[in-house]
């Protein structure tokens, strides 16, 4: 049949010849009389008589298009690309390229790279991630990505892709989008088997969850028999991925379930494994194994009894010896049967604190610690990096804090009750002591690493970084501390951003507990005339004058924290004296709201600052109004609004406010006049208006001096604390 074919073809051919040739721009894809065709859109004919149009640079025919088919190019970037974060899951949605280059194949590839924290590196996202449909070639313009890690940075690409985009050499066009998943629970404990099963106990051993999406601070085992779920079930707390569940019956079916906890909450409970325990033994004994078993017996019950008469007299009692890392709970009928309720015990009420010390916190071995480097520097020593290994526990990084040698018997005291403090405490927002060396020549605190150090420094290193719900959850945070330190009667008297520890996760937790330490190592703590040291700006007034610290003070002082961290770390009322902000706050001036504060925010913030300490907000009610927040973000995107008060006429170096103030008033009371040509220039005509100018504003007015455009900076802040006074507001115009 080919070479019939041909034959016909090469007829054809001849009869063409006949006819007139195609010209440039031309073709006929078969001789015959049929007229000759227009080059389809973005093709030409290089020869007359051409049987086929070629492209033209940069267009394409893909390998299913018809030869009379227009060329068409690689589509434009999808535009309008934007993300929905919720926890670790992000919704991408983008609508289609402005140019398809000629084509309705349109399709989408989403490439995910994953960025850590401070790195700056980035690298692929990993198998874990679920795409929903899929990752490549989606027709549709959205897509779900699940299974991200918390607290991580991502970006995303999505391409956009046609049947010739595999044609052209040029780079894909993508929109991209940077987004920071937020705090999640860990996900669900995958294989969980027995190790060995007796008459009245069960050991499990268990993976940790493939995304701990934090650290895990413990593992619940929740176990019933089979079928009394509903009747009762108990839950058994691990730090490591094992454990064993005692106090069983013989030859009963117990089913388990396992879940891991971090900060950030429980993970879902695992497959349920279902294990019967081994049968009673009869045993038969002769008689001298009886009188073995009874002498046994006996001596345990001696060793027991010499042990309770021990205790009682608190003769070298442990904490650290005495308690597992496992704690046990019962629920009767689904409702939790607490502990009695614990209270905070004041180390200096003990005679000598070195036996607090010994009874609340651990010992340990100077062999186990390694110091790596210096990592900042305390009251009494430095503060190091290192890294622990207890027996039988894998290996964690530390912080080491030291006394410096020479040091006197007092200062040893001190140095070790801020340990027998933290030692009373265990939660995840508040550091965790792991234990303390105080048998060697170096006394050391030994506490949980925090990767991003001080709270106040790593808000300043990423200034403008974090969304306001990051924020928030950073305040929820340290909320929750406090909620749990203020519940255990705890006073801390120097709650502030620097005192405020970070980890890699971004969990916040609240640190330095000294006593005598409150008022000797913080920098910012300054005399008052009632005799103490006290850090004036997050001292609420009643503390400052009379010294009444109470859980209500520590309130006014998250409300300053709370501000630190919507300002960036910007230290509370600038450049005012210390002085300044006593008269100010006594006389009912408060801090005005960061840059871009939500409303709800600023509130909460004043509500802390109220005078009447009854009238503060007890933590508790803080932590469930940023929990409100947080559950409705759209309660967020009120900022706070300027307000104006009617300022007293007592001059203490402020700018004074008159109805007639202008700019030129201002600019010459901050001997800045030179530039009332620039603010004008720009558009700045009332005070208004400068009140709420930012860095990039000021750059624009054109003032090249950097100190100027700081110092114009600067008092724009100072004239907005001036501005709000809480017994008069009123909108400023
Ligand atoms: P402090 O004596 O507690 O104020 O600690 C001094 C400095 O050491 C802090 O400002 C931190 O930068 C650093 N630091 C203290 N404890 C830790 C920790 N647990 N993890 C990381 N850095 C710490």
């Amino acid at each position: 049949m080919g070479w019939a074919r041909a034959l016909l073809w090469a007829a054809l051919c001849t009869c063409a010849a006949s006819t007139e040739a195609c010209k440039l721009g031309f073709y006929k894809s078969a001789p015959g009389d049929q007229l000759c065709t227009q080059c389809p859109a973005h093709s030409h004919s290089e020869v007359r008589a051409a049987q086929v149009c070629h492209c033209d640079a940069s267009y394409y025919r893909a390998a299913l298009d018809s030869p009379s088919a227009s060329c068409t190019r690689p589509p434009s970037a999808p535009v309008s690309l934007v993300s929905g974060v919720n926890g670790t899951a992000v919704a991408l949605e983008w609508s289609s390229p402005l140019d398809k280059g000629g084509r309705s194949d349109i399709l989408y590839d989403v490439i995910c790279r994953r960025c850590a924290w401070d790195v700056g590196q980035c690298e692929a996202c990993g198998a874990a991630v679920r795409f929903i449909p899929q990752q490549m070639g989606l027709w549709q313009t959205s897509i779900t990505v699940t299974n991200l890690l918390a607290h991580m940075n991502y970006t995303f690409w999505i391409e956009a892709i046609s049947g010739v985009s595999d044609l052209s050499l040029e780079p894909r066009r993508s929109a991209t989008v940077n987004i920071t998943t937020n705090q999640a629970a860990p996900s669900q404990v995958m294989l969980i088997r027995q190790k060995s099963t007796g008459q009245n106990s069960v050991t499990l051993l268990w993976h940790e969850p493939d995304q701990p999406n934090g650290i895990i601070l413990e593992y619940e085992v929740k176990y019933f028999e089979k079928n009394k779920e509903m009747q009762s079930y108990s839950t058994l707390k691990s730090k490591a991925t094992s454990a064993t569940v005692s106090g069983l019956k013989p030859s009963t079916c117990y089913l388990f379930q396992v879940r891991a906890r971090t900060s950030a909450g429980c993970g879902r409970f695992s497959q349920i494994l279902e294990v019967e325990t081994e049968t009673v033994r009869t045993l038969r004994y002769d008689t001298i194994t009886i009188v073995w078993i009874c002498l046994a017996l006996i001596t345990g019950l001696v060793i027991l009894l010499l042990v309770l008469i021990c205790r009682k007299r608190r003769c070298g009692y442990s904490k650290a010896f005495q308690e597992s890392d496992e704690e046990k709970r019962h629920y009767e009928n689904g409702q939790v049967m607490f502990p009695e309720s614990k209270f905070y015990v004041d180390p200096h009420t003990y005679e000598d604190p070195c036996q607090a010390v010994h009874e609340f916190a651990r010992e340990i071995e100077a062999s186990r610690i390694k110091i790596e480097k210096v990592i900042g520097s305390g009251e009494f020593g430095e503060v190091c990096y290192g890294r622990l290994k207890l027996p039988s526990k894998r290996e964690i990084p530390v912080a080491i804090k030291t006394l410096k040698a020479g040091y006197t018997e007092k200062q040893r005291r001190d140095f070790l009750s801020e340990a027998s403090i933290m030692a009373q405490f265990d939660h995840p927002n508040v550091i965790r002591l792991e234990g303390v060396v105080t048998r060697s020549r170096l006394v050391m605190i030994v506490t949980e690493y925090m990767e991003n150090g001080s709270l106040d420094s790593f808000l300043r290193k990423h200034d403008g970084q974090f969304t306001i719900i990051q924020l928030v959850a950073i305040l929820r945070g340290i909320g929750s501390g406090m909620r749990y330190l203020a519940d255990l009667g705890y006073v801390h008297r120097d709650l502030a951003a620097r005192n405020i520890l970070v980890n890699s996760n971004l969990v916040c937790k609240v640190s330095d507990f000294g006593l005598s330490r409150v008022l000797e190592d913080d920098p910012e703590a300054a005399y008052t005339t009632s005799g103490g040291k006290i850090p004036i700006r997050w001292t609420a007034p009643e503390a400052i004058t009379f010294r009444k610290f109470s859980s209500a003070s520590d309130v006014w002082s998250f409300g300053v924290v709370m501000w630190e961290v919507l300002a960036y770390g910007e230290r509370p009322y600038w450049n005012m004296t210390n002085q300044d902000v006593i008269n100010s706050v006594e006389e009912g001036y408060r801090l005005p709201a960061p840059m871009g504060c939500p409303g709800a925010l600023h509130q909460l913030m004043l509500d802390c600052w109220q005078r009447d300490r009854n009238e503060r907000p007890r933590f508790s009610q803080i932590v469930s109004i940023l929990d409100k927040l947080i559950r409705s973000p759209e309660n967020l995107k009120v900022t706070a609004t300027i307000h104006r008060f009617t300022y007293p006429s007592r001059d203490r170096g402020f700018f004074s406010f008159t109805s007639c103030a202008t700019v030129n008033d201002w600019l010459e009371s901050i001997k800045m006049s030179r530039y009332q040509e620039h603010f004008a220039l720009g558009g700045y005509f009332s005070l208004g208006m400068v009140m709420r100018m930012n860095a990039e504003d000021i750059q624009r007015l054109g003032i090249s001096l950097v100190g100027h455009q700081q110092k114009i900076l600067k008092n724009i802040q100072l004239m907005r604390a001036q501005l709000l006074h809480t017994g008069s507001l009123r909108m400023y115009v």
